[in-house]
């Protein structure tokens, strides 16, 4: 079995296939031995588990997830890579790869016809450019997975892991605390990727709840709240809602005094209990 964090072997690989990176699609393979097993490892899956994996790249954490899971299912936007994919991982009939931009997959329908009756996570090291999409798109689509354990930018992994009501936390804070519980796996230096980056990863899971962590009668009213409330940190809720939703002032503060929050308040020290309140009363 070809060693797929090996610099020498990826060389080769690259030669043969007159393959070069893309930096427009966050090309950077891990070349660090340890860190695919541990994600695969840390991710939740058993014999039973089917795996969603964005961007499996030449497939260094492909097979380490094929080697644990019962099926594995990648989607890569490079075209380029199907090619290399079917040499790598020649010796697993449990992995399919699949062509195409994941941010325009119907991963419903994918999950309905590629894992029947499986338990399903999905597991990826994400292209940075597109990160929160992603996520948002994993979350917002309620999808039947159990938990997401992506690597990603180390500062946006804080931002995700951040309890709403907290200095780090912004919009997708929230997204992510509605939707499941995340916590940060490990870190992963700049080091570990071939070509280097400019900045330090973390792996973090996030654990899917059955039901969202409070109950908002409007999901679509909560979400543009909470990005009205987050997209201008230096203003006040009030100010920042009144603005980004179009609702005069005096509305959004007779709806911030009902949920008996500061009029001064700002949205990061708001937790979900009050976020949720608020928009009820808005
Ligand atoms: N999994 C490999 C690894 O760990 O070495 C590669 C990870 S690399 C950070 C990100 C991968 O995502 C690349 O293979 C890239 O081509 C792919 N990619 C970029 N944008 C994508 C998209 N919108 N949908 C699916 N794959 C994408």
């Amino acid at each position: 079995m070809a060693n797929l964090s090996d610099i020498s072997v990826i060389k080769d690989i690259m030669t043969r296939h007159g393959f070069s990176f893309s930096k427009a699609l966050g090309q950077n393979f891990l070349v660090n031995p340890s860190v695919c097993p541990r994600m695969a490892e840390m991710c939740g899956i058993d014999e039973n588990t089917g795996v969603i994996e964005v961007g499996p790249g030449i497939g260094v954490l492909t097979k380490e997830l094929a080697l644990r899971a019962k099926k594995v299912v990648s989607i890569e936007l490079d075209e380029r890579l199907p090619a290399v994919l079917k040499e790598t991982l020649a010796e697993f009939d449990n992995v399919e790869i699949i062509s195409g931009d994941v941010l325009k997959t119907d991963l419903h329908k994918l999950i309905a016809e590629k894992f029947q009756g499986m338990k399903v996570v999905v597991c990826a090291n994400l292209p940075y450019y597109i990160t929160s999409p992603v996520i948002m798109y994993l979350l917002e689509n309620k999808l039947p997975i159990e938990a997401l354990t992506v690597m990603i930018q180390k500062e946006v992994a804080e931002r995700l892991c951040a309890e709403a009501g907290t200095r780090n936390a912004g919009a997708i804070t929230v997204s992510v605390n509605y939707f499941g519980q995340a916590r940060k796996l490990f870190d992963v230096s700049r080091g570990s990727f071939m070509p280097a980056p400019n900045v330090d990863s973390a792996v973090i899971k996030i654990d899917i709840k059955k039901e969202p962590t409070v109950y908002v009668s409007d999901e679509k009213k909560f979400f543009k709240m909470v990005k009205a409330a987050f997209s201008m940190r230096r203003k006040t809720a009030l100010n920042a809602i009144s603005a980004g939703m179009s609702i005069p002032k005096d509305e959004v503060a007779a709806a911030i005094e009902k949920s008996g929050l500061d009029l001064n308040i700002r949205a990061e020290k708001m937790n979900m209990e009050e976020l949720a309140l608020l928009c009820e009363n808005l």
